[in-house]
């Protein structure tokens, strides 16, 4: 028998990074001792605290059902305890708030339930790759919004059509940004509102960053912003603040008919996430927050290291303020891909060419914080015997 695979999966965009990661696996075997910054994955273990909750309750039978997919009451009040202490939000546990199975599965959901065929969503670029992936498996269309340097990686909302803007349905952002490290002000999120009102678009605001931020910074929650809960929802994410990448758990908030339609895909989608990992993540919201604390210094110190050895070569790397990642500029005569080439090829550095995030990455390469500082240092070593 033949198997046609869907038009669905036929037009899903090609994997850019297939030859990078070919090369690297090339040189691991080759015995190259590779610095790997391709991986936006933490390499740090989740803290004690959370594992040690997690150990007691995985004993507890009454975790051991079905889970409610919406998340259970005493998960959803310490995302709601969270939310306040963190940005002063009042939201209610039942009918604002939802747990997800990470944020990367709602932001596939989500569209489903507000999106009908040829509805466009509004996507960044370069971006998250999901945000296009759920409109095209929803059956909408993308619009991509370039994101670039000189607006301060925001998008440009004043560049949209009008007649996109007359079939647009959903917007998307991420502040602080993946891949670009970009923070949103407060008066681009108020332009947003405005702007969602308007054209009566939905802000879908992907929140995976709030948490990880340096010298002092504190990322505002989109819905702080007056009118937002009027128009939008926020996705959080366990996996970046405490490590946690694996347990695949998060919670969106936001606006209750949006919430609501978001849990009807979600109960006909999927039974939710094991309790035992919901208990283990209440307990990681409801804690002090000192292991996140912990975490921005150890990255902190990380992006010095690796910035201070950019530096040392030449290079003029930016200083982020936020997210695990260094979004650099590639030398002049150079493309995303040829740098990030010649990196691995002559140096064993691995990083992440920008076009690979959309096209208006091309000529930046993002290197993720997840080696250590030592390593850090030694980039700077390698570099300089190469550039
Ligand atoms: C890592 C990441 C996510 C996914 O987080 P999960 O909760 O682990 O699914 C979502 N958005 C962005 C921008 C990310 O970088």
């Amino acid at each position: 028998m033949e198997f046609t695979q869907s038009d669905r999966l036929k037009k899903l965009p090609p994997y850019l990074f297939v030859e990078l990661d070919r090369k690297k696996n090339e040189a691991i075997k080759r015995g190259v001792d590779v610095i790997d910054l391709g991986i936006g994955d933490p390499d740090i273990p989740t803290p004690a605290f959370i594992v040690e909750k997690m150990m007691e309750a995985v004993k507890n039978p009454s975790y051991h059902r079905y889970p409610s997919s919406n998340g259970m009451q005493s998960f959803r009040e310490a995302a709601a305890t969270f939310v306040k202490r963190r940005f002063g939000l009042d939201l209610d546990p039942d009918t604002e708030i939802t747990a997800i199975i990470g944020s990367k599965e709602a932001i596939f959901h989500f569209p489903m339930a507000f999106l009908n065929p040829g509805d466009v969503v509004l996507v960044p670029t370069p971006g998250y790759p999901v945000y296009h992936i759920g409109t095209l498996f929803a059956g909408g269309q993308t619009y991509y919004l370039p994101l670039y340097e000189e607006n301060g990686f925001l998008p440009d909302l004043d560049s949209i059509p009008q007649d996109i803007l007359e079939r647009a349905k959903i917007l998307w952002l991420n502040y602080p940004n993946n891949p670009t490290a970009a923070l949103a002000t407060p008066e681009f999120f108020e332009r947003v509102v405005s702007f969602a009102k308007q054209h009566k678009i939905i802000v879908c605001h992907d929140a995976a960053y709030s948490e990880m931020t340096f010298d002092g910074y504190k990322a505002p929650s989109f819905l702080e912003t007056p009118g937002a809960m009027d128009v939008g929802l926020e996705f959080h994410s366990l996996s970046k603040t405490y490590n946690m990448t694996g347990w695949r758990i998060g919670f969106a908030v936001g606006n209750q008919e949006l919430i609501r339609g978001l849990k009807t895909v979600k109960s006909n989608a999927d039974s939710g996430q094991f309790e035992a990992i919901q208990a283990a993540a209440a307990t990681a919201l409801m804690s002090d927050q000192s292991c996140v604390e912990e975490m921005r210094k150890i990255y902190e110190e990380r992006r010095n290291a690796l910035v201070e050895s950019l530096k040392g070569v030449g290079l003029n790397p930016p200083m982020p303020k936020a997210t695990f990642y260094l979004w650099l500029k590639v030398p002049n005569g150079h493309t995303s891909q040829s740098f990030a080439s010649l990196l691995l090829d002559e140096a064993g550095i691995v990083c992440t060419p920008g076009n690979g995030f959309g096209d208006p990455g091309e000529g930046f390469v993002r290197m993720a914080l997840t080696v250590s500082k030592e390593r850090m240092k030694e980039v700077g070593d390698r570099l300089r015997k190469v550039l």
